[in-house]
């Protein structure tokens, strides 16, 4: 069975170390159930008084700093950090699912020798007993690493696939979901294998469901003449040089375009702008993830260059926010 150790030891004796009074704690939408259980416990072992944040929680990039500033420590639940943040304490949430039995299926499926091993924060421990696993079969391994938003070796993000950059034949993605592995094969363009401890199975990832829905997104968007180029507030999501470049570019192409900020970008909010379609330059998963909710065209930047005509439609991948600079150039 999967579940994720919650790592309570370290969380009473942050607080107790640090004497603190005020404890705030958020958690992304799978561990906030546990909520009221980790505040119980925290309350009667330490006596602080302990605050939830009820906001939706996508990422470590989407920290409640109302909460923070509450309290004296906020935690995190459930994402590695991506920088060091004031009064926030990232507790990672590790799966304590066994790898070996998805690997067994993943071996029988791989046809090449090196063998790249990427997984997301929850099995990215994981990582080294799959390497020796496989190690034993012949298997060359390589752990890559990513840039400086990515905290572990190995370790991928929905919007930074830099740990994926290594050279090898075809990858092993440690997971569930299929959001990463297809962000790991549309960046590399290599077979990705999904190795799932949670259903104990293994499965290719293929991205021409993906890519056929994408290609109908960008192809509504290619007639039409005003655009909404979205800014995300999240501090570790917001883009602004980029999409003031994406502005500029609109207007150089006779296009109306405007830059909209905004902290939670949904269906309803974009319903309360008069433009043709959107551009996202806040969290790369939005525009993918909620395809199906949005009412008018939202793309990625990656997408929105080739609707300007500027890139090749083969040259599709996921949009990136890679680490050293969240203002970088889509290309
Ligand atoms: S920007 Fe999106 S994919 Fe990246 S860490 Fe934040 S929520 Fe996750």
């Amino acid at each position: 069975m999967n579940s994720f150790d919650l790592d309570m030891e370290r969380v009473i004796s942050i607080i107790e170390k640090r004497g603190a009074q005020r404890v705030g704690l958020q958690f992304p939408g799978g561990l906030k159930l546990r909520g009221l259980t980790v505040a119980n416990e925290i309350q009667e072992k330490t006596g602080a008084v302990v605050y939830i944040s009820g906001n939706p929680c996508y990422g470590a990039c989407d920290v409640d700093y109302a909460l923070r500033d509450c309290v004296d420590i906020l935690f995190h639940f459930g994402h590695a950090e991506i920088e060091p943040l004031e009064k926030v304490v990232f507790i990672e949430a590790r799966s304590n699912a066994e790898v070996i039995p998805a690997l067994e299926q993943a071996l029988k499926m791989l046809k090449g020798n090196s063998i790249g091993l990427v997984a997301t924060v929850q099995h990215v421990h994981k990582l080294n007993e799959a390497r020796d696993f496989l190690t034993k079969y012949g298997k060359r391994c390589v752990i890559g690493k990513g840039d400086s938003r990515i905290k572990y070796d190995g370790q991928v993000l929905g919007c930074n696939f830099s740990a994926a950059r290594v050279n090898v034949d075809e990858f092993i993605y440690v997971g569930s979901g299929d959001f990463h592995p297809l962000g790991v094969a549309l960046a590399t363009g290599k077979r990705v294998i999904v190795a799932d401890p949670t259903l104990n199975e293994a499965r290719e990832a293929n991205p021409e469901q993906i890519l056929r829905q994408r290609h109908a997104v960008i192809a509504k968007a290619l007639d039409v003449n005003s655009f909404g180029i979205l800014v995300g507030t999240k501090k570790l999501q917001m883009r602004l040089s980029l999409a003031e470049k994406l502005c500029q570019k609109a207007k150089k192409k006779h296009l109306d375009a405007h830059i909209i900020f905004m902290n939670e970008i949904t269906s309803g909010q974009l319903t309360q702008f008069r433009v043709d379609a959107f551009v996202d330059t806040a969290c790369p998963r939005i525009a993918i993830d909620d395809v199906a909710l949005f009412k008018k065209p939202v793309l990625s930047p990656i997408e929105f260059e080739i609707v300007l005509g500027e890139r090749d439609w083969s040259k599709i991948k996921f949009d990136e926010i890679l680490g050293g600079c969240n203002e970088e150039k889509t290309t």
